[in-house]
């Protein structure tokens, strides 16, 4: 085949997924293996015609709170996994995540994330109480929850406190792939399981991978899709995989922006009414990364709330931005650079149209 006879090809297949929102698992492979830059450019158009469709122009802003940086997880990607003894740990107080809320609703927020490690300090009794505290004092709010692997009885029990919403990326399809990023105390199976139960709890599930995780093969991608296609979530979170230099991955090379969007303009004509982050990872690897992101179908961004003070010690990978546009509080300045792309951040939940 020539390179052109490729590129038509590819261009055809994303066209047949726009049309059908179906693909073969080897269809999957070559779309992502033999993508061009022209085939890109083709696929981001349609991303944007059916996000305008579905979303028009609005974008939807989530405050992040990112609570505690202790884990008993040890995965080996990630910056805060227990066997980082440089990680300098936090957690925050009941207190201190009200204010950031305050701090958010004020801003024009109506979504709240709580990110954390798995933290065992925050038994069920504990987090069941701040997210009951924060219904109560919010209650037009979306509330979001993202603390990992947990159990059936526990995510029912955050879910009648009033979370509405859990993010729990399942990191990759393949368990073998899964293994090679993870103790062998942690499985592919067991993530998955959780994502099922969160669903029959009747949470809104977000899941999602890292792009360019160390070992990634186009299969694992393509399979990764499959999986969305099969448990049909209402967000997406996908994010280029960075190094951190105190993890067992630090020489690893890390995911590229090109890539990243690629994925996102793939999965917005997949499931056409998801909520599709512009993540701060890709913010991270490209300066105009939220821009590309938009322009290729995520409708969602998620600025920091966290207290100031603590923002660095998150550390997940290195150099994650959270000053700047990735603040809360310039919001204001997030807003021109969005406008100046045509596209408007709301005050809203922003709720799934995947419902
Ligand atoms: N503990 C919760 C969990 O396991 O879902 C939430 C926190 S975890 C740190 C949030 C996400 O950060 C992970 O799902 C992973 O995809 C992402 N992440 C961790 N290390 C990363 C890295 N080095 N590069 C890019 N993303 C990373």
């Amino acid at each position: 085949m020539t390179p052109n006879d490729r590129e038509q090809k590819v261009t055809a297949l994303i066209d047949k997924l726009c049309l059908t929102r179906k693909l073969k698992r080897s269809e999957w492979v070559t779309i992502i293996r033999e993508r061009t830059p022209a085939a890109a450019e083709h696929l981001f158009e349609l991303a944007r015609a059916v996000r305008i469709h579905h979303y028009g122009h609005d974008i939807y802003i989530r405050g992040l709170i990112e609570f505690t940086n202790y884990c008993r997880n040890d995965c080996y990607y990630c910056g805060i996994r227990k066997s980082n003894a440089n990680a300098l740990r936090y957690r925050l107080s009941k207190e201190d995540i009200l204010t950031c809320c305050e701090e958010g609703y004020r801003l024009g927020f109506r979504t709240f994330v709580l990110q954390g490690g798995e933290d065992g300090w925050f038994t069920d009794e504990r987090l069941c109480d701040i997210v009951s505290s924060i219904r109560a004092q919010f209650p037009d709010c979306a509330i979001t929850l993202s603390v990992g692997e947990r159990s059936y009885d526990s995510y029912k029990r955050l879910y009648d406190a009033g979370a509405d919403r859990y993010l729990l990326r399942h990191e990759t399809y393949d368990e073998k792939h899964y293994g090679r990023l993870h103790p062998p105390q942690l499985s592919a199976s067991h993530r998955k399981q959780c994502l099922w139960n969160l669903k029959k709890i009747g949470y809104q599930v977000g899941t999602g991978f890292m792009v360019g995780s160390p070992y990634q093969t186009p299969e694992n991608l393509a399979d990764d899709m499959l999986f969305l296609a099969k448990l049909n979530p209402q967000m997406v979170g996908i994010g280029p995989f960075i190094p951190h230099h105190e993890t067992p991955f630090a020489r690893m090379p890390g995911g590229t922006a090109e890539l990243t969007v690629y994925m996102l303009g793939l999965i917005r004509l997949l499931l056409p009414r998801v909520l599709l982050p512009a993540t701060t990872a890709l913010g991270t690897i490209a300066e105009d990364g939220r821009e590309k992101g938009i322009l290729a179908g995520a409708n969602v961004i998620m600025p920091n709330l966290s207290p100031a003070q603590v923002r660095k010690k998150y550390l997940l990978y290195d150099n994650k931005l959270c000053t700047g546009d990735e603040a809360a509080e310039s919001l204001n300045h997030l807003r021109e650079r969005m406008e100046k792309i045509g596209y408007h951040i709301t005050v809203s939940r922003g709720d799934s149209l995947n419902i």
